[in-house]
């Protein structure tokens, strides 16, 4: 036996901690086995003694197996596997007008004939698929709330009459999310909704302000507390998302408290954290003295402030598969309000990135054809040299924008940009808050 390339070692005041970055379980050991896992010292004491436990925990493997071939072959089946996803824009409009937006906002938005064929793409290939997740997009969906209900509840129809297990998710902000859209959301299987808060009342209705001028804040936040306050046992997930920028981190404090006040207490909402970037459009060029330069800053800002957070999630533990951008996928692409797709809608509007994202047009009676050459980019996997070696290869590969690594040329390292420091926090974060297994 030998220890797992991908074991992680991370002492924590004391304890033991060891991160298998291949299957995303966080293990407390005792400090000899630590020690002999660290060292790859297996001829006596209780790593021997421990051998089953140590094995079915993926923390030791046999010596004859090449873990960046079974790695390789993990991640194909992900990539390959029967499961369609559709990223769905229904429309390039927008009721706010978010500073570091990357959108340009026409009146743009999907037709009937559009979502006809969308429609009829599903309904001819579901057999072909062994589940059918789709994630409403915009500019901001619910402007076309009529529509996205319409073809969520047409589309779970289908998938009920094929008996495969359909869900979707929204991305939006939440200004429209009132009451009822909610609950016919959920009823036709929208089951998660990621909706940004950038920090308090004055400071997001700076960044996110409504097109009309006015602020934002209290109508989404008054629209999170009726969910959460209505009586209802659905399993949803409501991701409230900050947005972070340098300039404006330190007033995000105050928005911790409020989340741990309102929300915490309900697993269903949970808080996610990303710093600003440049995603791209013009708006963001005003903020360019705002952002981090790298994940330093925020890194330390978020140990300052450890133990106040109450972020009720983590995406450590997440699966392999649950990782991979959909852009990476065979069966995941993204729709257009007027029927172009593409591999990845954040890069909709980029014209020089177009080649290699736009993979056609749907065709009225539901035909997607093939793009071998465009898909072939997006589905090949070169790393570095310097990867085999490397112990965060499984989290740095699939948590890593495809995108940026084709516009690049090459994987963005996580090494180089220093969010194995990032990574290193997130696990004592969670052995902090007692989410991991003892051996
Ligand atoms: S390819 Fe990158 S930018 Fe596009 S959806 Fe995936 S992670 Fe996002
Ligand atoms: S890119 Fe860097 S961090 Fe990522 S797997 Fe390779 S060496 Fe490791």
């Amino acid at each position: 036996m030998k220890a797992s390339m991908y074991n992680m070692y991370v002492e924590i005041d004391g304890n033991y901690v060891v991160f298998n970055t291949l299957n995303s379980k966080l293990y407390l050991v005792e400090g000899e086995i630590f020690r002999c896992l660290k060292n790859n010292y297996f001829e006596k004491g209780p790593v021997l003694e421990s051998e089953e436990i140590l094995a079915n925990a993926g923390l030791i493997i046999d010596s004859e197996v090449d873990e960046i071939n079974m790695f390789k072959h993990i991640v194909d089946k992900s990539i390959y596997d029967n499961n369609l996803r559709i990223t769905i824009v229904l429309t390039a409009n927008c009721n706010f007008r978010c500073q570091y937006c990357y959108q340009n906002k026409t009146n743009k938005r999907m037709s009937d004939e559009v979502e006809n064929s969308i429609i009829k793409y599903i309904q001819k290939n579901i057999r072909g698929y062994k589940s059918v997740y789709i994630e409403w997009f915009g500019g901001e969906p619910l402007l076309e709330k009529k529509r996205l209900l319409r073809m969520s509840s047409t589309i779970k129809e289908i998938c009920n009459q094929a008996r495969v297990p359909y869900i979707s998710s929204i991305t939006t902000n939440g200004y429209l999310l009132d009451k009822e859209t909610f609950t016919k959301l959920v009823e036709s299987n929208c089951m998660y909704f990621q909706i940004t808060v950038d920090g308090m009342g004055t400071l997001h209705d700076t960044l996110r302000p409504h097109v009309s001028g006015k602020g934002t804040f209290d109508k989404i936040i008054e629209n999170l507390l009726v969910i959460k306050n209505m009586e209802s046992n659905e399993r949803f997930t409501i991701a409230i998302r900050n947005n972070i920028s340098k300039r404006h981190i330190k007033e995000y404090a105050a928005f911790y408290d409020f989340f741990e006040t309102h929300f915490a207490d309900d697993r269903r909402f949970i808080l996610i954290q990303k710093d600003i970037q440049n995603w791209g459009g013009d708006s963001v060029k005003e903020m360019a003295n705002d952002l981090f330069e790298d994940d330093l800053e925020m890194l330390q800002f978020l140990k300052e402030n450890e133990g106040k957070i109450k972020q009720n999630y983590s995406d450590l533990h997440e699966s392999i598969t649950n990782k991979l951008c959909y852009a990476f996928k065979k069966n995941g692409f993204a729709i257009d309000w007027d029927g172009s797709i593409y591999k990845c809608n954040k890069n909709i509007e980029n014209e020089r990135f177009k080649k290699k994202n736009y993979l056609g047009k749907i065709a009225s009676n539901g035909t997607i054809k093939d793009n071998d050459p465009v898909s072939s980019i997006w589905l090949n996997k070169k790393f570095h040299d310097k990867c085999n070696t490397c112990e965060l290869l499984p989290i740095c590969f699939t948590t890593g924008c495809p995108a940026s690594w084709i516009m690049n040329q090459e994987m963005t390292c996580m090494k180089e940009n220093n969010k194995d420091k990032n990574l290193v926090y997130t696990v004592e974060r969670e052995f902090k808050e007692n989410r991991y297994i003892k051996i």
